[in-house]
């Protein structure tokens, strides 16, 4: 038997990225590389900055430190483009697709293992994701049980208050048996555990060896064991 009947995933680092062809020439002009590789590995040494920070939902600082640091900015030019990228980087801007994911979320929805989004966001999301991701119902792309965007719900990671309002599309199963993959410790694993979920951290680089949580190299790999 599997050991988990549905998955939840968070948006932001785990279905689409700050998108690197806007931050790419971006940071450019401070010396930064324009490679996406190099781009998305920024991402998540950035959210383990802004985690070890405890840093608030809020607060991006430690992030945009860090991301600039990772694409390789210019020391001289760090504070100026760690400011034009927070500037820059709005909710909107959240919208480059991981090409891993959606193939294995692709996986997923053929194997019939209900999913569903529940994100920090800015009551975009739903109509960030329904262009090349997922929507709620048939449709283009994935089916989901439900996209909750946090604007959109009035409460926000870390207040495991925000899956009550996913829980119920998923109410024929126990809390423990619904996976939560998020990227972020300090508002996904946290609150996802208070939930009584069972979180899961998108990890692609090992940024996190020896965390006491489950971790993932990729969406991937839930769908090789679920289906
Ligand atoms: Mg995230």
């Amino acid at each position: 038997m599997a050991r988990f009947d549905a998955v939840l995933f968070d948006a932001g680092g785990v279905l689409v990225l700050p998108d690197p062809l806007v931050l790419g020439p971006l940071l450019a002009r401070y010396g930064g590389s324009t490679d996406l590789e190099i781009h998305r590995r920024a991402h998540y040494s950035a959210m383990k900055a802004k985690s070890d920070a405890n840093s608030p939902e809020g607060s991006w600082q430690s992030y945009d430190d860090e991301y600039v640091d990772r694409v390789g900015v210019d020391v001289v030019d760090r504070a100026e483009a760690s400011f034009v990228l927070g500037r820059t980087r709005t909710a909107w801007l959240w919208r480059w697709m991981i090409p891993e994911t959606r193939a294995a979320l692709d996986v997923l929805a053929a194997g019939g293992v209900p999913l569903g989004v529940v994100s920090n966001a800015s009551g975009q999301i739903e109509t960030v994701l329904m262009r090349e991701v997922c929507q709620v119902g048939r449709g283009d792309h994935v089916e989901m049980r439900c996209i909750v965007d946090s604007d959109v719900v009035g409460v926000a990671k870390p207040d495991p208050a925000i899956f009550d309002h996913a829980l119920p599309f998923f109410a024929e199963f126990d809390r423990a048996r619904i996976v939560y993959v998020g990227d972020s410790v300090t508002m996904d694993i946290v609150a996802a555990s208070t939930a009584g979920l069972h979180p899961i951290l998108l990890d692609p680089y090992d940024d996190h060896a020896g965390a006491d949580f489950e971790r993932i190299r990729s969406v991937g790999d839930l769908a090789d064991e679920l289906t």
